[in-house]
């Protein structure tokens, strides 16, 4: 994807395929049923875990760390740093991480066993809502996944330009500081979800039910004023567990929403 003179890559650090009703808990063949368009030829779901990538004006960021050598959902992390290698980028290169929000499957790569940044030479930023409901309020397995790493941390003004090209925007619920990244060169923009949404279907029907969200209410409100935003906007936008972190559009026609990648 490119937006300008910025580069985006999906970094992919692990991914796999599911029968959708079991890895959307609650939900029934019924409910799926109007989104078959989504699903593969088999029938299945995708779902990813890793971050992006963005290259241009002298630095090199990554958006989240993925799950990193650890399993969860029955997919295996660990594939991030080979992925970057394959890009050219070596952990040194990377001068920036952003975090769209502090869940332990988007800071996996933030530090190595013995607690050292992974990315030696970045700094690295979040929400200070994140920062404060993840590492001060409720400290659990992140904190203990950031804590060798804290020192390296700067947090952004809610709605601030992170860095050049790389505007912030506050889409609490999913977590209290969960954030948007736009990222934008001129009239040019593509968005960066998070986990605002973990499937498309959420972005054709408001009503479908996320996945661990703090904040269930909040969340939805927040992904309804999104999708309002993106319908017919022609912004190219990924989230965070797309399958194969593809990029996609938000289409209207014939009187209703259809994901286009
Ligand atoms: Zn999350």
């Amino acid at each position: 994807m490119q937006v300008g003179d910025l580069r985006i890559d999906a970094v992919i650090d692990g991914q796999g395929r599911f029968e959708p009703t079991k890895s959307f808990r609650g939900t029934t063949e019924e409910d799926w049923a109007p989104h078959r368009d989504l699903l593969d030829a088999d029938g299945r779901i995708g779902f990813a875990m890793g971050g992006f990538l963005i290259r241009g004006r002298g630095r090199t960021t990554l958006v989240d760390l993925g799950l990193g050598p650890r399993r969860f959902l029955g997919i295996d992390g660990g594939a991030l740093l080979d992925e970057l290698a394959s890009l050219g980028v070596a952990p040194g290169d990377v001068t920036d991480v952003v975090f769209t929000h502090l869940h332990f499957d988007h800071i996996g790569w933030a530090a190595d066993e013995e607690g050292r940044a992974v990315f030696g030479s970045a700094v690295y930023r979040c929400a200070p809502a994140d920062w404060d409901h993840f590492m001060v309020d409720h400290p659990g397995e992140e904190a203990d996944m950031l804590r060798g790493v804290a020192d390296r941390f700067e947090t952004w003004a809610p709605g601030a330009t992170v860095l050049p090209g790389i505007d912030t925007l506050a889409a609490p619920g999913h977590t209290p500081g969960s954030t948007i990244m736009v990222v934008s060169a001129g009239t040019e923009r593509a968005m960066l979800l998070g986990d605002v949404v973990h499937c498309p279907v959420e972005l054709v029907d408001d009503e479908w039910a996320s996945l661990s969200d703090v904040d269930p209410d909040l969340a939805l409100r927040t992904r309804i004023a999104l999708n309002r935003e993106l319908e017919g906007s022609d912004v190219p936008v990924a989230a965070a567990h797309f399958p194969g972190l593809q990029f996609g559009r938000l289409l209207r026609a014939e009187g209703r929403r259809r994901w286009v990648v």
